[in-house]
């Protein structure tokens, strides 16, 4: 690397050296080259494209789907002396003229454009004749239906790349990446061939729990966590405004100092807020997921989730405002079953297919919260990456847990697999071993198969619970093409060949938990 650009991470940034993959991302791009970026959020994405700007000639656009943080960052990026401005629908005639002029002169180095504005005709033509440098693609999740903040103006990106330059070298970039996101993400801006660059999603400082929720015991059980944490910061995530208000007001009545945050209060009542606890006026912000964006607080020490999360990623990316600075984070979820049927009602609204992606995120979550396997080898198999050993730091991990020998049970459903080809999920797979009779059964003639109801006297959670563990466990895979189709592995075969013990660890039984706590 160019000492100059090395000497700009100092000079321009005020940082001493590049963290995780920052240096190899940058080179990359330097070199002109396509990059595709997933990094977990707080890791220092922006500096991966913002520094390669500064350093190349032209502008380099930065496609970014919140017009409310682009401001900030256009700001942040002005005191340190770098020519930045944006482009979207708050900016009037004439200072979009303005910002354009400045471009055309090529001083901007950066170019902030909200996805709605970059698809504006006059747009493209203005951008067509500027020098840019390339395109940086924030947020690049959005582009994927399968993701969980889905923007239809995404998929149109690159076709307006390819207009406003031939061969402009391009950089996606994500938090979010399951592998099914990832290929999306890949074959819509057709970066197949990019130098990906994924960093680990393991935060290894990060405490995760979960805990029952009982109706009025688990309020308790709150005010007494936050009271024995002293005044150090926490969020507490809430699924309603009104939900929000309540717990907020519980805590205040009980002498701990919280405020509430959600999109219905008043803008400055929202901002006093979020500076009362970033200046630790309050020690608690009560919120919903509207707070937290590009929000940095390092020493935020327990991240509650008083409702279950709508998926995984949402729930990784807001556990993950927990100990930024690298100490301890305790995550702490509070689950029952009835809030994922309750989020389920809220979809039915939706497009069906919505629907049943947002099905399926909701019981991959509910998944997570009744398995008793090691939270972080859960979570991080979610995200594609394979963790060989349990953490020895969750829940799962402390305490003792029911296992049995899956020896025979895996046998099972590793022919089913097999004996359907390949091509079934989870849901089918588990019809086929207890022996039920359905459509697809009857159709594909799978009540003839050798596995047919071979399980018929476990239930269909104790099935799932198989499945789910042999997957984080390599024994099969999942097809990230198809959402769901259950595929063999290289150590499936082996195992068919010569089976040996499993320790598969039993769900949490939650509404057995819940009345063991009430009785106490
Ligand atoms: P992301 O977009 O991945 O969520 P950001 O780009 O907002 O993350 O960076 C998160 C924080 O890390 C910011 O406060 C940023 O200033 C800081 N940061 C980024 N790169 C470095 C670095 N090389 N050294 C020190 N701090 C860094
Ligand atoms: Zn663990």
């Amino acid at each position: 690397m160019d000492n100059a650009v090395k000497d700009n991470l100092k000079k321009i940034f005020g940082f001493n050296q590049f963290r995780g993959n920052q240096q190899l991302i940058v080179d990359n791009i330097l070199k002109g080259n396509n990059t595709f970026v997933i990094m977990p959020t707080g890791a220092g994405k922006s500096l991966c494209y913002q520094l390669p700007a500064v350093s190349k000639e032209g502008t380099a656009i930065v496609i970014s789907p919140l017009i409310a943080l682009m401001k900030n960052q256009v700001d942040q990026l002005n005191s340190f002396g770098i020519n930045a401005h944006f482009l979207n629908s708050t900016l009037s005639k004439s200072e979009s003229n303005r910002v354009k002029s400045e471009v055309s002169a090529g001083l901007t180095k950066l170019l902030y454009v909200a996805p709605e504005s970059l698809t504006k005709e006059e747009n493209i033509q203005f951008l067509k004749n500027a020098t840019i440098s390339f395109v940086a693609i924030d947020e690049a999740h959005c582009i994927s239906e399968w993701g969980h903040d889905f923007r239809p103006e995404y998929r149109k990106i690159k076709s307006i790349i390819s207009q406003i330059g031939d061969n402009l070298p391009v950089i996606a970039l994500t938090a979010t990446a399951t592998p099914k996101v990832q290929q999306d993400i890949q074959r819509n801006l057709q970066m197949e061939e990019a130098d990906l660059f994924k960093s680990s999603f393991n935060r290894t400082n990060l405490y995760y729990e979960v805990r029952p929720k009982l109706k009025n015991d688990t309020k308790k059980e709150i005010i007494k966590y936050i009271k024995s944490q002293k005044g150090k910061s926490g969020i507490i995530y809430c699924l309603s405004r009104k939900k929000v208000a309540e717990i907020a007001e519980l805590l205040q009545v009980n002498g701990i100092k919280a405020a509430p945050y959600h999109a219905g209060l008043d803008g400055h009542v929202r901002i006093k807020n979020q500076d009362d606890f970033l200046n630790e006026e309050v020690d608690v912000i009560v919120a919903t997921i509207a707070f937290g964006m590009g929000i940095d607080k390092p020493d935020v020490r327990y991240v509650i989730h008083y409702d279950v999360p709508k998926s995984l990623e949402g729930y990784y990316q807001e556990t993950g405002r927990a100990g930024r600075d690298g100490l301890e984070g305790h995550c702490l979820m509070f689950y029952r079953y009835e809030d994922i049927l309750k989020l389920e009602k809220f979809n039915k609204d939706k497009p069906v297919n919505e629907r049943e992606n947002s099905k399926v995120l909701l019981q991959e979550m509910a998944a997570y919260a009744e398995s008793s396997v090691c939270r972080r080898r859960f979570l991080l198999h979610y995200f594609g990456e394979t963790l060989d050993k349990d953490c020895g730091f969750c829940d799962n991990c402390k305490k003792t847990k029911e296992t049995f020998d899956g020896k025979e049970d895996l046998l099972t459903v590793i022919t089913a697999v097999k004996e359907t080809n390949q091509r079934f999920s989870m849901d089918h797979i588990v019809s086929l071993v207890r022996g039920e009779k359905n459509e697809y059964i009857e159709s594909y003639d799978h009540d003839k198969l050798s596995t047919y109801g071979l399980g018929k006297d476990k239930d269909a959670t104790h099935w799932k619970t198989v499945l789910r563990q042999a997957m984080i466990f390599g024994l099969l895979e999942k097809d990230i093409e198809n959402y769901g189709i259950i595929l063999l592995s290289k150590k499936s075969e082996s195992f068919l060949k010569a089976p040996y013990p499993v320790k598969i660890s039993k769900n949490h039984n939650f509404e057995e938990m819940a009345e063991n706590v009430s009785a106490e």
